[in-house]
């Protein structure tokens, strides 16, 4: 059996170690080296999966969850640990990652699996075209190959400096299959305030993103202000969530671990204590000094006002502001920013059990061009090894 695999990332170097256990197989990459995309995450880390129950994993995933069952469960995340020979460690929020803190020991060491193995890695060639007659022809800018089965792993959209240019979807659409439209994931949000570039650099902790639009979404976390809007862990989340609504409304809970009552009186308090200060001075107090003189404006108030000068109803609109801080929503970063594509091969047009396409069978796929994204946490790794598992067992039997 000769199996062709179009793509050199987790998703088809896993693949190909265990299709080429029964089958003769041979990977194609265009770049000059396997895991491009691989070798940039975690920061130069790589955390390669969680440790958290499997069973737990699909809260995590933000598309198309229940399609990876199967996947999950055949290859879980200590299957991942055990097949990968690196020692590994466990971080906060269960993160696994390599010990060395290295992401290039888990590209080596899979390489050496995949070759050791006696698979045929071709770098430095892009592939162009896929056809089928009886066999698969696989057209690359050097010469024609002939497969009996392919997988195509080429992944996402997303930092296309590392190879991941989209290429697998224009393969699987000209071979019958259904793309859903891509969108950024993990991505930073943008925001049309004019404020938000005075803000850039600014970290907010603990606090609440909140996103009113197609539901109502709530995220509890630290926020980060950039240039153009928010990024961080709490946008890049919130990001996954919204990134098909039509309308977003954002808003900051600045106090979430207080409710309307409490902050009230603790706000109270803060007044009683400072009758004769500055309103900023006060403010300073609850909140980063870099945002107080933006909210005050947001309120017309001035900071020099006296706080025994504060009315009920300023007051008033002092805690508002602090439980519910607007933004501007203008959109989401171009999806070329994305930590992962969300959107791609249309999931129910794939086997689950086999990642065999449905519509042409001997075609399977993997990995992040399928509309499949999780959040952060290596649950997208995880979902490129499991899908990768999948399909380079059956497309090998
Ligand atoms: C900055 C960043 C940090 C990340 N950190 C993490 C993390 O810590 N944990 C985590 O779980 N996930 C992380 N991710 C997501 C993770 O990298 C992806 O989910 C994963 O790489 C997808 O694997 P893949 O094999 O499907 O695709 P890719 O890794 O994108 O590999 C696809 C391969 O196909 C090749 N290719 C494409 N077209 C062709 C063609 N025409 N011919 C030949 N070859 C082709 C590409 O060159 C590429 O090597 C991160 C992503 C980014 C961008």
């Amino acid at each position: 059996m000769k199996i062709g695999i179009i793509g050199g990332g987790p998703a088809g170097v896993c693949a190909g170690i265990v299709a080429s256990r029964q089958g003769e197989v041979t990977l194609i990459e265009k770049n000059e080296k396997i895991g491009k995309k691989l070798y940039i995450t975690g920061k130069g880390r790589c955390n390669l999966t969680n440790n958290k129950d499997i069973s737990e994993f699909f809260d995590y995933v933000v598309r198309n969850p229940e399609f990876l069952y199967s996947a999950f469960y055949s290859f879980s995340n200590q299957a991942l640990q055990d097949f990968i020979p690196v020692p590994f460690k466990v971080e906060r929020g269960d993160r696994v990652f390599p010990k060395s803190d290295k992401s290039s020991d888990i590209i080596s060491a899979l390489e050496k699996m995949y070759l050791d193995q006696g698979g045929k890695l071709i770098k430095n060639t892009k592939v162009l075209e896929i056809s089928q007659e009886e066999k698969f022809l696989v057209k690359t800018e050097k010469e024609t190959y002939t497969f009996d089965r392919v997988i195509l792993a080429t992944g996402g959209k997303s930092y296309p400096t590392t190879g991941s240019t989209g290429d697998g979807y224009t393969f699987a659409k000209a071979l019958g299959h259904t793309i859903v439209p891509l969108k950024g994931a993990l991505v930073p949000i943008l925001c049309k305030d004019s404020f938000i570039k005075d803000l850039e650099g600014l970290t907010l902790k603990h606090v609440s993103l909140r996103a009113l639009g197609g539901q109502k979404l709530d995220f509890f976390g630290d926020l980060l202000f950039t240039r153009e809007g928010i990024s961080g862990p709490l946008a890049l989340t919130m990001s996954s969530y919204i990134n098909r609504w039509n309308k977003v409304q954002l808003e900051i809970d600045l106090k979430p671990s207080l409710d309307e009552q409490t902050l009230d009186k603790a706000l109270l308090r803060d007044f009683s204590q400072a009758q004769n200060k500055e309103i900023q001075t006060v403010l300073k107090g609850r909140l980063p000094h870099k945002l107080v003189d933006i909210f005050l404006d947001k309120l017309e108030l001035s900071p020099h006002k006296k706080v025994n000068e504060i009315t009920k109803e300023e007051g008033r609109k002092i805690l508002q502001k602090m439980k519910h801080f607007p933004l501007s929503y203008q959109g989401l970063d171009k999806l070329e920013r994305g930590i992962i594509t969300s959107g791609g091969v249309d999931i129910h047009e794939i086997d689950p059990s086999t990642m065999e396409s449905k519509i042409r069978p001997g075609l399977y796929f993997c990995g992040e061009m399928l509309d499949l994204d999780a959040l952060t946490g290596g649950y997208n790794l995880q979902i490129a090894f499991s899908t990768g598992y999948l399909a380079g067992e059956n497309a090998s039997k």
